[in-house]
């Protein structure tokens, strides 16, 4: 089957179009690098395009009605924006479900220590990660210390360019015979995933000055005692901002594109909605995707369920349980996540012909999982025609792909947690090279597609 060359469908006009969106994407992905940071990210872009917060509407006891926008943040974590459609909200809405949490390593309660002149913060990684890709390259420290009166500081180390960075240290070529004989899991061991925070001795303190010195940066800098860091969560990422790829600046070299790049056009998708559309179309912006969808903020959880029964309890005619356990199951769901692109370099685990391609559109994968489809969710033929429908009268560019060859590995994303409300869910994303990898691959044009596709499926999935 012919997969179309994204790039060489464009006019000029088009082509500056699908520039300008990178760029709006590269300098989201450049700021949001925590689920935390995606949140108040959504929620300025939310409110600057006149989404309401749900929680006032519910507060004051407010109706909504059709071409009402709203939003709802869980726990600064999760993120919901909604167009209210013409039609009611039991005959469904149109989802679009991203997530926000990106592998990375995180700082531990009990972090600081002193050895040798120098202070480290011990770690402990989130996430799928090749751990040896994580040494040597500047890190930036991201997060939230809360005190334990409520109050709260912001943390963001290591993006400025006045900014000082972290690092963890690898060991040198010269004595590392055995390091280099050792599998690549076991080259650089989580546990010594030690991440330098400083190196100069405190001069009156007599004993561990070093880690005294950085103690009085902490709460100079950061108005935080040591005992605070057991209510942190700091997380380490890639320091510095997503640049263009290559000579042609086709592609964006950048950390957490998995899944910011679905996220970013999931959302613009619903915020960019104009005027009433005839469903109901919500965008999702999920945490803990990475480490199994578990926890108050991940999709396993009740959130979204949740956050519906409040949305039709807000709405005209009021709620019932027969209304939104209608309303799930007549959803229409594009479980937006990366797909891994196919690697010339390598080649080996790959089935080239259901692989997803850069630069051949957005990429639709009807189930994922490992070995026999295990853990899967496996879109039904009838949706996968009715996409097949939207993207071609939408003039989008898309590909099927699988994740890789059938018993090469696997993997699993949001969709069969939506999918046990019944409704019909298919993964939906962008393909990157190097997925997980603290920068990660992925092409303008893919993006491009994908917000044409996220747009379109919002506008026109009709419940059949
Ligand atoms: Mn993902
Ligand atoms: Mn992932």
């Amino acid at each position: 089957m012919v997969r179309q060359d994204a790039w060489k469908q464009y006019d000029d006009t088009e082509l500056a179009e699908v520039m300008k969106f990178a760029e709006g994407y590269s300098a989201f992905l450049s700021a949001c690098k925590t689920e935390r940071e995606c949140v108040v990210f959504g929620v300025s872009e939310a409110r600057r395009k006149g989404f309401a917060d749900l929680a006032d509407i519910v507060r004051e006891g407010r109706t909504l009605r059709a071409g009402d926008r709203v939003y709802y943040n869980w726990m600064g974590k999760d993120l919901m924006a909604f167009v209210i459609g013409e039609k009611p909200l039991s005959e469904g809405m149109n989802i679009l479900g991203a997530h926000i949490d990106s592998p990375r390593v995180d700082v531990k309660q009990n972090p600081l220590y002193e050895d040798e002149g120098i202070a480290y913060f011990d770690t402990h990684y989130y996430g799928g990660i090749k751990k040896y890709q994580w040494v040597a390259i500047p890190l930036a420290l991201h997060g939230v210390i809360v005190r334990k009166d409520g109050t709260r500081e912001t943390v963001a180390i290591g993006e400025k360019e006045e900014d000082p960075v972290f690092c963890f240290s690898d060991l040198l070529i010269h004595l590392a015979q055995d390091q280099m004989s050792k599998k690549a899991s076991e080259a650089v061991e989580g546990e010594a995933l030690n991440l330098i925070v400083g190196g100069r001795p405190l001069k009156d303190a007599e004993k561990e000055a070093v880690k005294a010195q950085v103690l009085k940066l902490l709460k100079e800098q950061l108005g935080a005692e040591e005992e605070d860091l057991l209510s942190a969560e700091l997380e380490i990422v890639p320091a510095g901002r997503a640049r263009d790829l290559g000579f042609d600046r086709s592609m964006i070299l950048g950390y957490g594109h998995d899944d910011r790049i679905c996220a970013y056009p999931s959302l613009r998708a619903v915020t960019d909605c104009e005027g009433t559309p005839a469903y109901t179309v919500c965008a999702i912006l999920t945490d803990k995707e990475e480490i199994g969808s578990v926890g108050a903020t991940g999709m396993a959880s009740n959130f979204f369920e949740n956050t519906v029964a409040e949305l039709i309890s807000a709405c005209e005619g009021g709620y019932s349980d027969l209304t939104l356990r209608r309303c799930l199951r007549n959803s229409r769901m594009l479980s937006s996540d990366v797909s891994a692109g196919f690697d010339p370099n390598f080649a080996g685990v790959f089935e080239k012909k259901n692989a997803a391609i850069l630069g051949k559109g957005v990429c639709f994968n009807k189930f994922t999982g490992r070995g026999g489809k295990g853990g899967s969710n496996d879109a039904n033929a009838e949706f996968m025609a009715e996409i097949r429908r939207i993207m071609d009268d939408a003039g989008v560019d898309f590909q099927t792909a699988e994740l890789g060859k059938v018993d090469a590995g696997g993997g699993g994303t949001i969709a069969y947690m939506c999918a046990k409300y019944g409704m019909n869910v298919i993964d939906a994303g962008i393909a990157v090279l190097s997925m997980h990898a603290p920068y990660e691959i992925a092409a303008k044009c893919d993006l491009w597609e994908g917000y044409k596709c996220y747009r379109a499926f919002a506008r026109e999935a009709k419940a059949f």
